[in-house]
């Protein structure tokens, strides 16, 4: 497996929330010679779409996804506000180039119980905007997340799951794995190899610290947790995934704390590791 060049990484905007606005984002992985971007949607506006979709075709760089659509379950039914915002998303995905629509398909609603339930709001909720996304020429990346956010971010927790949903849906809809979500798998390997080349979408990294101090944004810097990335990277890239490693780290009490260029300059130095 040939190590992880700078050209083979791209930065989710998350890393450098606090640090970078977007613009800056662009012209960082330009200058630390990155391959890629991730934007989130609340960057993206505060830059525009347009202006965006420019300066980042101007740098040369792909686009590994839009962080995120999906919160299909707030309002316990799926409204015609969050089918609207969906499609705002995948134009927004078509706009920017990118390879994927990055879907948080939403918990458990209010102080709901029913699980069945929000499942079924989550299906119906991406096949609806499937449906806007084949049109537009955008795929629909699930994001499997960690199974501590079923309530109150995602309730599609596996691989196994997010791909059952995949598997009915059909065509235009697949996985992002990210390996901070699914790394403590067993069926990791086994759910890789079942979706295949054309549903791997994105692949992110970052690791888990030991302990871990706060549930979302205690993510640590690669090497710096017991995530073996190397071996996880081994298996979508087996499957024929030839996208870039989106560096993807929420650290309120570390990274974000630093200067946003030591921040890259560490990506840097850790990716020939992963
Ligand atoms: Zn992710």
């Amino acid at each position: 497996m040939a190590p992880i060049t700078p050209e083979r990484l791209s930065l989710n905007t998350a890393t450098v929330r606090e640090q970078w606005s977007l613009a800056e984002c662009i012209e960082g992985c330009q200058r630390h010679g990155f391959g890629g971007i991730a934007p989130w949607r609340d960057k993206l506006h505060e830059m525009g779409v347009g202006a965006a979709a420019k300066a980042i075709r101007a740098a040369g760089l792909q686009v590994t996804g839009l962080c995120r659509g999906g919160w299909f379950t707030e309002a316990g039914a799926i409204t015609e506000a969050v089918l609207d915002d969906n499609r705002r998303a995948v134009d927004e995905a078509a706009e920017i180039g990118a390879e994927c629509l990055v879907m948080v398909v939403g918990g458990l609603p209010g102080s709901s119980r029913d699980l069945p339930r929000a499942h079924a709001l989550v299906e119906e909720g991406l096949a609806r905007t499937l449906d806007h996304a084949r049109g537009a020429g955008v795929k629909i990346a699930i994001e499997p997340l960690h199974p501590m956010y079923a309530a109150d971010r995602a309730c599609v927790n596996t691989m196994r799951h997010a791909l059952d949903i995949c598997d009915r849906l059909g065509e235009g809809i697949g996985v992002a794995v990210d390996v901070y979500h699914v790394w403590w798998d067993p069926e990791l390997p086994a759910q890789v190899a079942r979706a295949g080349k054309e549903r791997l979408m994105a692949f992110h990294i970052c690791d888990w610290l030991v302990p871990t101090r706060d549930l979302l944004t205690d993510r640590g810097m690669m090497g710096d947790g017991v995530i073996d990335i190397a071996r996880l990277r081994g298996l979508v890239e087996a499957e024929g995934f030839a996208g870039l490693n989106e560096v993807e780290i929420f650290s309120a009490l570390d990274w974000w704390r630093r200067d946003a260029d030591e921040v890259m300059r560490t990506i840097l130095e850790r990716a020939p590791g992963c």
